[in-house]
């Protein structure tokens, strides 16, 4: 990530950054305001358990990875287990979902090479610490070029930079990141944007918000683009909606409570709601088989978080109670169960997965 103005001191508090640079040059757009904001967010530390900013499934319990490791080793032996096969994750935190994916993974006979796509510095040691042989990139470009690979994002495309429209008494703009005095604000840019906006979505009531990612839409293609070339399947699992929607859902979160995203750039994790009905059609146009969007709960249960659950709960009976918990967290529509959804993709000619539609 560049520094947002040159010549001023790396280490300076991101928010003076920014007010120095707008002051001198102009708002910013959003979609800058969160790239650098998260680039820095995330380089510097280890956002994640109770201690941290927020916490994530495979953060709650081993049984989000452990099935997701079953799904992986499940539609890998169905293809008729191909090598040389690859597992990769983007962003993967911690290494925690790695490490139980890989190790259910293992008992079906499943041990591929692993490949990491993490920007973080500090989030790359944790992942080393657990993961010595493991291969890091900056980005899917320089993932290896033959073989199928098993990808899994979670939580990864809602840290991506958004870009924001915003409907004014004359006509829709950029939604710019302007200051107040010393204070990062929303502000409407100048440009007229109507243009961008889809037809159905055009006409809309003054203050409304249109969110789009071109940034998830990019990686989103370029996995459909490497399972249709090298096959293989993958599994994008995030907080989102399934239908096109208006208002801003960036929020930012900071020792597990919700501040003004605009308050602390750096200092708190920024995120976006994933909009997954716009990412079939960019799957289906680079000729991937798109398996459908499910809700984590539904996807979860049917590969058989329920008698996981059991067994865990038979091995530990001390910690039964806690196991139960965390299964009701995952999957409980009114916890993560219905918010986040699990999108599946697969290479032509490689299996429907289990937990999706048949057909698709
Ligand atoms: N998947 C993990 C972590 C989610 S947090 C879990 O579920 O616990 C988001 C992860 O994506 C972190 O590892 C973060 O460093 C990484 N990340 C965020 N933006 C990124 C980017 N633009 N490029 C590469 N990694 C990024």
């Amino acid at each position: 990530m560049t520094d947002t103005a040159p010549g001023l001191p790396s280490d300076m508090r991101l928010k003076d950054r920014f007010v120095r640079l707008i002051a001198a040059t102009g708002p910013i757009s959003v979609a800058q305001f969160v790239a650098e904001s998260n680039a820095r967010y995330y380089d510097s530390r280890d956002p994640l358990g109770s201690a941290g900013d927020f916490i994530t499934a495979p953060e709650i319990s081993q049984m989000f990875g452990e099935l997701i490791g079953l799904w992986l080793a499940d539609m890998w032996d169905r293809a008729g287990r191909p090598g040389p096969i690859h597992y990769v994750e983007l962003g993967p935190g911690r290494g925690t979902l790695a490490r139980d994916a890989l190790g259910a993974a293992r008992r079906f006979g499943l041990s591929p090479e692993i490949h990491f796509v993490e920007g973080s510095t500090a989030l790359r040691a944790v992942q080393q610490s657990h993961f010595p042989k493991a291969h890091w990139h900056d980005d899917l470009a320089s993932l290896p070029e033959t073989g199928p690979l098993l990808i899994v994002a979670n939580e990864f495309l809602d840290a991506l930079p958004i870009r924001q429209l915003v409907m004014t008494a004359s006509g829709w703009r950029e939604r710019m990141v302007g200051i107040e005095g010393d204070r990062l604000v929303p502000i409407a840019g100048t440009q007229p944007m109507d243009a961008a906006v889809p037809a159905e979505l055009a006409s809309a009531h003054e203050g409304a918000i249109l969110e789009t990612s071109p940034a998830a839409a990019a990686v989103t293609r370029e996995i459909a683009r490497r399972l249709a070339t090298q096959g293989g399947a993958a599994l994008v699992i995030d907080y989102g909606r399934a239908e096109p929607a208006y208002g801003s859902s960036l929020q930012a979160l900071r020792a597990h409570t919700k501040v003004n995203p605009f308050e602390c750039p750096g200092e708190a994790d920024l995120t976006a709601h994933v909009d997954f009905s716009v990412l079939r059609p960019v799957v289906e146009a680079e000729g991937a088989r798109w398996l459908g969007t499910v809700e984590q709960g539904a996807f979860l249960i049917s590969l058989g978080l329920g008698p996981r659950m059991e067994a865990l709960c038979r091995a530990a009976p001390d910690k039964a109670q806690a196991v139960r918990a965390a299964a009701h967290r995952l999957a409980a529509p009114e916890a993560m169960g219905s918010l986040f959804k699990v999108m599946g993709l697969a290479a032509p000619g490689w299996p429907t997965g289990a937990g999706f539609p048949a057909g698709g």
